[in-house]
């Protein structure tokens, strides 16, 4: 990878800012239409939160530990890229563990489960088969919380939706809104009038053999997710990749802009931005802060990152035979979830060792990011003590992961934050602003962003 060489006579079609997991496909997409790149990334490695470490026979991820085969982006990506082989959660990974009164609980899978099942109550039960006859909610910037109580009751709301957020946004579906946050269960309601009539109409409509793969599946790569990024940056090639840099861009008259690399300047009339929305303004100072004040208001939920290790043996098997345990906000507990990446994934911890990610933080706990790592070690080992109820164990605490900017919440503001970039791409023609702040929070998510922005967005400056 280049470590920030002469490059200011090279010419590049298009720079993109940023090698997160976004910068690297919007640049494989556009090498793959015969683009000139340069990919320009403020840290010595690039993969933005993506990262594998390995470690006393331990794969390690440090930020995302899986994906979902969400759309047919992240597919197409996955099936193209060479040297990076897909790797599909076995089934354990189908159980969803929920913590409640002192013990783990399977998240129902079917009918029979669904009604015996201690994490709802009788009435919520009994109202689910009403769901199809609710009234369509009228509030567009309505927060999850308040539709999954209309539609499904207080005790679904608890256990399922509210520890499902905490596992995906670290967030309080209180302030997510759901038509930005859950946009598909907005439009189940929207479109059908109910979550169980619209996924019964999607589940009949047909589909084409690339959509059949866009199956949910829980993935990950072999080896685990720092080859995703191996793979990429092999296809972008090492030397359109420049590392350890600080950009800045200025404005440079009729359309063109100057991008400032530690000293060398470089001409361009194009740059994609996709770094976190808290990283814009120093990265556009030309922009004034009136402005940029509705680009940049979007919350990240702060998230540290426990790997741990445990015996598989000095637990109750089935409370491991899962993709993880979540803890719902009403049970106070310190932790947010717990991931099973060496129980869903070959290869990742040594023989009779389970590696666990566990997760602490989040909207509701901010302050745990600044707690020491003694402290952490400390209050990990008490949780899972209590929730595998062993006072006798002794898990290893394997390296501690701190992300300040974790996730996006996606919260009413969200519409100013979409226009304001609309209107900001009109007045400075030539730059794109991507990245998570926009467009969803997951892998996915950032593939399919970074597609449209070379079939859409950008379409009108390649034709
Ligand atoms: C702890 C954690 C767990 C997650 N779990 C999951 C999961 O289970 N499933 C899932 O699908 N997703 C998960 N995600 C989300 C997933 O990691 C992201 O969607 C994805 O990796 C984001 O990619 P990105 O390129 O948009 O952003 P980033 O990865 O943040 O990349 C942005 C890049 O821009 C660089 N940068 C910032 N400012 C500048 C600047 N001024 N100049 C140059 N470069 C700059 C950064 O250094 C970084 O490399 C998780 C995220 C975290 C943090």
């Amino acid at each position: 990878m280049t470590e920030h060489k002469d490059i200011a006579t090279e010419c590049k079609d298009i720079i993109i800012i940023g090698a997160g997991l976004t910068g690297l496909s919007t640049a494989y997409f556009l090498k793959k239409r015969g683009k000139n790149v340069l990919v320009v990334e403020r840290m010595p490695r690039p993969g933005g939160t993506i990262q594998t470490l390995y470690e006393g026979g331990y794969s390690i991820e440090t930020g995302p530990n899986t994906g979902s085969l969400a759309n047919e982006e992240i597919v197409g990506l996955l099936e193209e890229l060479k040297n990076c082989q897909l790797e599909i959660a076995n089934k354990a990974a189908n159980r969803r563990l929920i913590w409640k009164n002192g013990k783990l609980h399977a998240l129902p899978g079917g009918i029979l489960s669904g009604l015996f099942t201690p994490l709802f109550n009788w009435k919520d039960k009994f109202g689910i088969l009403l769901e199809p006859f609710r009234k369509k909610g009228v509030d567009p910037d309505e927060p999850l919380a308040g539709l999954a109580r209309r539609r499904l009751g207080q005790s679904f709301l608890d256990y399922a939706i509210d520890p499902f957020i905490s596992g995906i946004y670290a967030g309080n579906p209180g302030e997510l809104v759901t038509r930005y946050a859950l946009p598909k269960l907005y439009t189940l309601e929207q479109s059908y009038g109910s979550f169980i009539k619209g996924a019964i109409a999607k589940s009949k409509e047909p589909k084409t053999e690339q959509q059949k793969k866009v199956s949910k599946a829980v993935f990950s790569v072999e080896g685990g997710l720092s080859n995703l990024v191996n793979a990429l940056v092999e296809e972008i090639g090492a030397g359109n990749i420049l590392l350890n840099v600080n950009p800045v861009v200025s404005e440079a008259g009729s359309g063109r802009y100057t991008l400032h690399l530690n000293g060398q300047e470089i001409k361009c009339s194009q740059v994609i931005s996709t770094v976190g929305a808290h990283s814009l303004p120093e990265l556009f100072p030309f922009v004034p802060e009136t402005w940029m004040s509705k680009i940049n208001n979007v919350r990240y939920a702060p998230v540290v990152q426990v790997a741990v290790s445990i015996p598989v043996e000095a637990v109750d098997k089935d409370d491991l035979r899962a993709f993880g345990a979540l803890i719902p906000s009403k049970e106070n507990r310190k932790i947010l979830g717990i991931l099973y990446p060496s129980i869903c994934f070959k290869n990742r911890s040594p023989e009779g060792r389970a590696l666990l990610s566990v997760f602490m933080g989040g909207m509701r706990h901010p302050e745990m990011l600044h707690l020491s790592d003694d402290k952490i070690g400390e209050l990990v080992k008490e949780e899972l003590r209590i929730i595998y109820r062993r006072p006798e164990l002794e898990p290893q605490v394997l390296r501690i992961s701190r992300h300040s900017h974790a996730i996006p919440q996606y919260e009413k503001n969200t519409g100013e934050r979409i226009q304001a970039i609309a209107e900001f791409e009109k007045l400075y023609p030539g730059i794109i602003i991507a990245g998570n702040a926009i467009d969803g929070i997951g892998m996915a998510h950032r593939a399919r962003q970074a597609e449209s922005i070379v079939s859409q967005r950008l379409y009108r400056l390649l034709s």
